[in-house]
C-alpha cells in the first residue's frame, strides 16, 4: 500500500499507528483536516480481515466527517479513529479504552473522540478518565448517544427530499422502508410512524426487529434482498456502508433513498450518477446523517442546545440546495462534496494556516 500517495491524493494531514503491547490495542487515527478547525470523529473498533482494509476504512471515514462538518456548518474538522480488534465479538474493556485514551490525548486537542461502531458512551467515558479531548459519554465526557439527532437530521432531509420532488412535505401514509432498526433507524422509524407513514424494518438481529414491529407497528420485511426492490416511497438505509452498488440500484423501485448510515454508495463515482440516470433521488448520507455530529461537535464548541437544535433543523435546508446542485453535477454524492469543499475553501480564506489560529 502506498500509504503517503494515498494521503495526499485525499488531501490527509496526518495519519498515527499506535500499540499498546500491555493491553494488545492497535489503533490507527486518521486526521483529515484542521482547516475549519479540531477535528472530532467516532472511534470504531472491528475485526478487519487486513490491516491494508483498516487504513483504508480510517483514510475514507476521516475524509467523510471533513464534508460532513464543512456542509453542517461547523467549526470543526474531519477526522476518525479505529481500534483493530482480535477478531469479530472481542469484548470491549476499560483497558483498552483508557489505552485508547492515552493514544488520544497525543493529540492535544486536535483530534476529539466519540462513538462509532463498537464504542458506546461507556467507553467513551473510559477513554475520557485519560484524556479531555472525547465527547459522547455520559460521565466522565459529556454529549451521551448522539443517535436521537442522527435520526431528527435524517428525517428532517427526507421532508427536503420529498418538497424537491414537489410532493406534499407530509408523510401520512408514505411508505418508507428501513434497513436496521437500531439506535438510529429505531428513532427515525418512531419518528415516522409519528409522522403517520407506513414503516417497513429488516434487521439481522431478531430481538431488535421484534422491537421496532411490537413498540411501533412497523411491518416486518424478511430480508435485505426484498429491502431494496420494495415498492416504497422512500428506502433509508439505517445499517451498513456500501449497500447501493450496481446490483441493488438496478433493483430499486423507491423514489427516494435517504438514511443515516455513512457511506452508502459502495463506489460514488460509478453509483451516484446510475441513481441519478435510474430516477431515484439520493440525499448524500454526510448531508443527511449529520446530526449526531452537530450535537457532539455542537458541546464541544460550545453552542447552546436552542443553537444546535436549530442546526439539526438547518439540515433540511442544506439537504434542499445540494439537491437543487446536484440537478447540475453528475450525481448528488457529487454535489455534496463540491457544496463542502465550498465552505472548507471559504473558511480557510478566513482563517489562513499561520493566521495565529
Ligand atoms: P446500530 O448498531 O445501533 O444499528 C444498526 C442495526 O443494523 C443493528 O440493529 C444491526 O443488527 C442492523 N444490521 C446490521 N446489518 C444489517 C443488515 N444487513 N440488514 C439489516 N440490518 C442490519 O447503529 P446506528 O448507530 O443506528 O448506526 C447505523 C448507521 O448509521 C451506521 O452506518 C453508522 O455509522 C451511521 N451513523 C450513526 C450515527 C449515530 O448517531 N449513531 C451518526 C451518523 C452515522
Amino acid at each position: 500500500m502506498k500509504l503517503f500517495e494515498q494521503m495526499a491524493s485525499h488531501g490527509h494531514e496526518r495519519v498515527a499507528f499506535h500499540q499498546d503491547p500491555a493491553t494488545g490495542l492497535k489503533a490507527i487515527i486518521a486526521i483529515h483536516s484542521t482547516v475549519l478547525g479540531n477535528a472530532l470523529g467516532g472511534t470504531r473498533r472491528w475485526a478487519y480481515a487486513t490491516e491494508s482494509d483498516a487504513v483504508h476504512d480510517v483514510l475514507r471515514l476521516s475524509e467523510g466527517m471533513t464534508y460532513k462538518a464543512a456542509a453542517a456548518d461547523l467549526a470543526m474538522g474531519g477526522a476518525k479513529s479505529v481500534i483493530i480488534l482480535p477478531k469479530a465479538g472481542h469484548q470491549p474493556t476499560e483497558a483498552e479504552a483508557r489505552a485508547m485514551g492515552r493514544f488520544v490525548d497525543t493529540f492535544a486537542g486536535k483530534y476529539i473522540a466519540a462513538e462509532d461502531v463498537g464504542v458506546s458512551p461507556q467507553f467513551c467515558d473510559w477513554m475520557a478518565t485519560e484524556t479531555k479531548h472525547v465527547m459522547g459519554g455520559n460521565t466522565v465526557s459529556h454529549g451521551g448517544d448522539p443517535s436521537p439527532f442522527t435520526s431528527q437530521g435524517c428525517f428532517n432531509s427526507m421532508k427536503a427530499c420529498l418538497q424537491h420532488l414537489g410532493m406534499p412535505v407530509q408523510f401520512k401514509n408514505l411508505k418508507v422502508a428501513i434497513q436496521g432498526a437500531g439506535a438510529t433507524g429505531y428513532k427515525l422509524a418512531k419518528l415516522l410512524r409519528e409522522a403517520g407513514a407506513v414503516v417497513y424494518v429488516t434487521d439481522v438481529h431478531v430481538p431488535t426487529l421484534k422491537r421496532a414491529v411490537e413498540d411501533l407497528g412497523c411491518v416486518e420485511i424478511g430480508n435485505d434482498k426484498n429491502l431494496f426492490h420494495e415498492e416504497v416511497d422512500i428506502i433509508a438505509p439505517c445499517a451498513l456502508g456500501g449497500v447501493l452498488d450496481e446490483k441493488t440500484i438496478a433493483g430499486l423501485k423507491c423514489k427516494i433513498v435517504c438514511g443515516t448510515a455513512n457511506n452508502q454508495l459502495a463506489v460514488p463515482d460509478r453509483d451516484g450518477p446510475s441513481l441519478k440516470q435510474k430516477g431515484v433521488l439520493y440525499a448524500p448520507d454526510f448531508v443527511a446523517n449529520a446530526g449526531g455530529l452537530i450535537r457532539l461537535a455542537g458541546l464541544y464548541l460550545g453552542l447552546t442546545e436552542a443553537e444546535i437544535d436549530r442546526k439539526v433543523a438547518a439540515i433540511e435546508h442544506t439537504t434542499l440546495a445540494v439537491l437543487k446542485e446536484g440537478e447540475n453535477a453528475p450525481s448528488m454524492a457529487a454535489a455534496a462534496v463540491a457544496y463542502a469543499k465550498r465552505r472548507i475553501a471559504a473558511g480557510a480564506k478566513r482563517h489562513p494556516v499561520g493566521a495565529g489560529r
